[in-house]
Formats: structure tokens, sequence, C-alpha cells
């Protein structure tokens, strides 16, 4: 690429090279990016990154054009892998290239081996799951696996406190559970980070992958009842991520009013989970936590302005 000020991409917007896309202290300039001349949340980005070693030997990844179509445009340029030794191309990557349209960085995910989109919250790192580039390295075994369900980065204990979460509603709710597990293949991560924000959980689904990817500030509860808000947080949850699988919401450059859409889809359903809960058998102090978190559904449904995520305020 002689000139790299001199692109565009596949819709024919001029881009202009930026020097230090990508960088800040934290991500140490994981990519090369081009922002749009006209509209500079929107750009390209190239990841810098990229495997030393395929299937046991020893690459550099060279970009080449792919020789059809415009040189100027940035997606007719590919990356290859190239064998250190004999010069052979071991593989092509024709989609090196990422389209962004909001300002965003990139964090190694050591679990899944790849660098993934994070959202830049309250000065915290949201993850989007959304993978950039290729695996770099194998990825980390999960700590364990409750009903096809992955887990990363609890204590190996917390697997089976979240199988009696399971179990609990099971008993209690089975259609719960049943949309619990329906939002399967699933990934559930610890991520103390939330809490910064005032989050118990977040939600993301599915770029490039099949697995759904639930967040959680906390450890799953040694005790259901002590700890009902997990549960509550669990069907909250599962329901961002049906609606992602769906298509009908994006994390993304989503907008005020798609945020809003998103959080009453969850609030509704998390109130219509906890409606149930309170026609079984529960009692005292029990019942009294199920009937305060229904009454801060029904607040949070009547304010309507979700505004405990950044993206949903005005
Ligand atoms: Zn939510």
């Amino acid at each position: 690429m002689s000139d790299p000020d001199n692109l565009i991409d596949a819709d024919g917007n001029a881009l202009v090279f930026s020097v230090l896309g990508g960088c800040s202290a934290d991500t140490q300039c994981p990519s090369y990016v081009w922002y749009r001349k006209e509209g500079p949340t929107k750009g390209i980005a190239l990841l810098r990154q990229w495997p030393t070693d395929f299937n046991g030997v020893a690459v550099v990844p060279v970009l080449a054009w792919n020789k059809s179509g415009d040189a100027r445009n940035i997606t007719n340029w590919q990356v290859l892998l190239v064998d250190r030794n004999t010069s052979q191309v071991l593989q092509t990557v024709s989609d090196a290239f990422v389209k962004f349209d909001n300002a965003f960085d990139i964090l190694f995910d050591s679990e899944s081996g790849y660098y993934e989109r994070v959202n830049q919250v309250a000065g915290s790192y949201v993850p989007t799951g959304q993978r950039v580039g290729m695996q770099l390295t194998q990825p980390l075994p999960p700590v364990g696996v409750a009903e096809e369900i992955r887990f990363f980065r609890f204590a190996a204990e917390d697997v089976g406190r979240f199988q009696n979460v399971l179990d609990w509603m099971k008993k209690m709710t089975p259609p719960w559970y049943q949309f619990v597990l329906q939002q399967r293949p699933l990934d559930i991560y610890l991520n103390p980070q939330l809490k910064t924000q005032g989050w118990a959980g977040s939600a993301a689904c599915c770029w490039g992958f099949d697995h759904a990817r639930i967040e959680f500030e906390h450890r799953p509860p040694q005790d259901v009842f002590s700890d009902l808000y997990y549960v509550v947080s669990l069907v909250h949850e599962a329901q961002h991520v049906a609606d992602y699988r769906a298509k009908k919401l994006f994390v993304q450059g989503r907008s005020v009013d798609a945020c809003r859409a998103a959080e009453r889809s969850a609030t509704e359903t998390e109130r219509a989970f906890l409606v149930d809960l309170l026609k079984t058998q529960i009692y005292g102090q029990d019942r009294d936590h199920a009937n305060a978190y229904l009454k801060f559904a029904d607040a949070k449904l009547a304010d309507g302005t979700f505004d405990w995520n950044p993206a949903c305020r005005d």
C-alpha cells in the first residue's frame, strides 16, 4: 500500500490514515485505523498482530492487493501468512479489515485467543463479544461446564453454585429454566469491573461466532434466596441474548431509543419471571425479596429511561 492516505472503502468513501488510531495506554496500538474523511466516527481498522506460527510453521504476515478491482479500495487488500523460510503462502485472510461506526477499543481476550472489540463506558471496558482478526493463541479451557453452559474466570466451585441456581429454577419455574437453556450456546464470564459501572450483568451476542456471552460482576450465590437478584439478572441478560440473536437489537452504535427498547424488553421479561415466581410456594423473607424486585422492575418500566445504562441516556 504505497499511499495509505489515498484509499477508499468499499462504498467509495475517502479514508484518512490515523497514526494514533486504535492506540491507548492499555491496548498498545492493536490496530491501524483509517477514518472516513466525511464522518470520522466511521472507518476501517486493520489488526497489527498476526500469528507468528501457523500449524507449526513460522510465518510472517504480508499485506497484498488481491489483484482484482481498484487497488485504492482498502477492502481489495488482504493479509497473507507467508512461510518465513520458503515464502510460500500458507493462509489468505481476505476479511482482514474491520469496519466500525463508532470509536472503539480492542483488547486481547486470553480465553478466546482473539482480539475483541470493547466499548468504553464510564472509563471501563465493556466487552462486545465481537472478535477481530485471527485466533492468536489456543483458548483457555473453561473452568467448568453446567448444562452445556461454559464458565470462564470463575472459581471452580462457582460452577456447582450455578448448577444449584439452575436446579432451583427447574424446580420452581420450569419454563424460565428452559428459557435460560434456550440461549445456548452460551458462555458466562465473571467481570468484577462491571460493578464500577453499577451493572449486575451484561450480555453480548453473536458476531462471527455462535456463542452468546453473559458477564456477571459477582460469583453465583451459595444460596439462591440470599441473592435472588443473581437469578433475576440471569433472566434479564438471557432476554438480551435472545433479542441479539433475533437481530432485533445491536450493541454497537445503537441509538438511545434502541437502548431503551432493549432494556424495556429485558425488564419486562424480568418482571414476568418475578410474577411467576410469586405464584410458587415461597414465603417470608424470600417472598419479600421477590416482591421488592418486582416493585423495582415496575418502577424501571414506569420511568422508562433505563438510565443505569449510559447508552440509554439522552
Ligand atoms: Zn439490560
